[in-house]
């Protein structure tokens, strides 16, 4: 029993967090950053902070994540992180050649109140940015939001930083891309191929954090959106943001700046949020959707026809990132499973009432939290008092799911403790299949373990 001291009794907490079901805005801001091709992500602040969060990303994606520090000392502590800034810009294009350098601030540089729009303007004065480079930058103070937030505020930065106005309209749609695995955001632009639509995609982890092995070290490997199209978004005809909490801000940043109309819809997961993406590519992309399409729907409502006696009425709790777990929920919603319990370290009041309007009917004594106090604590200690049947969220969740005895699905981030994330995906039909896959084998695995022999069955 590992966690043998979670109490069945809630106890209402105003302030303490308990194994937090998020993480901080830093990760977030880096793994976008690493989203644009030939990018160094720089964190402005102390060491510990960097390798935190490279560390993360490396154990979550079995990757290397290369970034760079300021590396604050007592001094830069107390005067600011002015010069450190300064050398670290001009140390990095002269020793690591980037196109361009991504700096999120962590919650010291933050605290000190460094100015970085000014840091970057005196770095350039000075001519440490050279002809053709770029250094943009997010604010990603760690005691507000999450990991979510500091990856939509590098968003909001990159467009800062890079969409340029345009009397010329392009014929192409910017699709904005909430935080989803790189294997997500490859099946993302394998629909928008499939649909014949002409895009931008921002950011792109694929063959980035997802690259192959080819025997040589490349600092900078082949994916990622590159400075012309990012430049280009500014000329798009529509934008279509993928996940209200992590790419809202940028499609807002691109309709102020370029006047680029916007469209917000869910991260593509389960088959009404995949049919809203179709259809919203359809519609703004002037084009039909091809029968092929239409094909790999149907393979996932057949799958749910056959398997529909093992989903009906299981109890689901979920913890992890509003984006993945708005859709997720409206497509257990549609599978006949009850989600009855659901948490998000990520703050923002629409996530409560976007529940209720997916759970109203379905499921509704559901229990939704989110913010600071909605942990994994809280979750362990709904789960004491009224079981459930699956488990889904990150690894995070393995003591409650050993502690139980609760099948787990891992979902989210992050996964520190198997691999398949990043190279299958969970968004659009195929995604869909992928998520009914895993869910149906956990279920018939824990039956054929529980059933005594008279009701072994061979074929399930
Ligand atoms: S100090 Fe702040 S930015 Fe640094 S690792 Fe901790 S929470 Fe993240």
């Amino acid at each position: 029993m590992l966690l043998r001291h979670t109490l069945k009794e809630e106890v209402k907490r105003e302030a303490l967090t308990i194994n937090p079901a998020k993480t901080c805005q830093p990760v977030g801001a880096m793994y976008a950053a690493l989203g644009i091709h030939s990018c160094l992500p720089h964190s402005h602040g102390s060491q510990g902070c960097c390798a935190y969060h490279r560390s993360a990303l490396t154990r979550h994606y079995k990757e290397p994540v290369m970034a760079a520090t300021s590396s604050f000392t007592e001094g830069s502590s107390v005067f600011g992180g002015q010069s450190n800034l300064i050398q670290a810009i001009n140390n990095i294009f002269t020793v690591y050649e980037p196109e361009v350098i991504a700096v999120h601030t962590t919650c010291l540089s933050e605290t000190i109140g460094d100015d970085v729009d000014q840091i970057v303007a005196k770095a350039k004065d000075d001519g440490k940015i050279p002809e053709g480079k770029f250094v943009i930058h997010a604010s990603t103070p760690s005691y507000q939001g999450s990991h979510v937030t500091g990856y939509a505020n590098m968003l909001k930065g990159i467009v800062k930083g890079f969409a340029q106005p345009s009397d010329v309209p392009r014929d192409q749609l910017n699709v904005i891309t909430g935080w989803v695995e790189p294997s997500d955001m490859r099946e993302i632009k394998r629909l928008c191929h499939m649909m014949g639509v002409k895009f931008v995609m921002f950011p792109d982890t694929s063959d980035v954090l997802d690259a192959p092995q080819t025997g040589k070290h490349q600092m900078y490997p082949d994916g990622g959106t590159t400075i012309p199209e990012l430049q280009s978004t500014g000329a798009s005809s529509h934008s279509l943001a993928l996940g209200e909490w992590s790419s809202l801000e940028a499609a807002k940043e691109l309709d102020r700046k370029c006047k680029v109309a916007y469209d917000v819809l869910e991260i593509p997961i389960g088959i009404k949020a995949t049919d809203r993406f179709v259809s919203s590519l359809s519609k703004h992309g002037n084009v039909d959707v091809p029968k092929m399409i239409t094909t790999e729907r149907g393979r996932v409502v057949d799958i749910i026809t056959d398997m529909q006696q093992y989903l009906w009425g299981k109890k689901v709790a979920l913890w992890g990132d509003p984006d993945i777990l708005v859709p997720l929920v409206e497509f257990l919603v549609d599978l006949e499973m009850k989600p009855t319990y659901i948490v998000s370290g990520t703050p923002g009041k629409k996530f409560k009432q976007k529940m209720e309007a997916i759970l109203k009917d379905a499921v509704p004594d559901a229990k939704v939290a989110n913010g600071p106090q909605a942990d994994m604590y809280l979750m362990h200690q709904w789960i004491k008092n009224e079981p459930v049947d699956l488990l889904i969220g990150n690894t995070y969740g393995k003591y409650i799911a050993r502690d139980e005895d609760i099948p787990f699905m891992r979902l989210g981030f992050p996964i520190l403790d198997r691999i398949g994330h990043s190279y299958f995906p969970t968004v659009g039909y195929s995604g869909a299949m992928r998520l009914l896959e895993k869910m149906l084998g956990l279920f018939m695995d824990r039956q054929d373990r529980d059933a005594p022999e008279e009701s072994f069955e061979l074929v399930m």
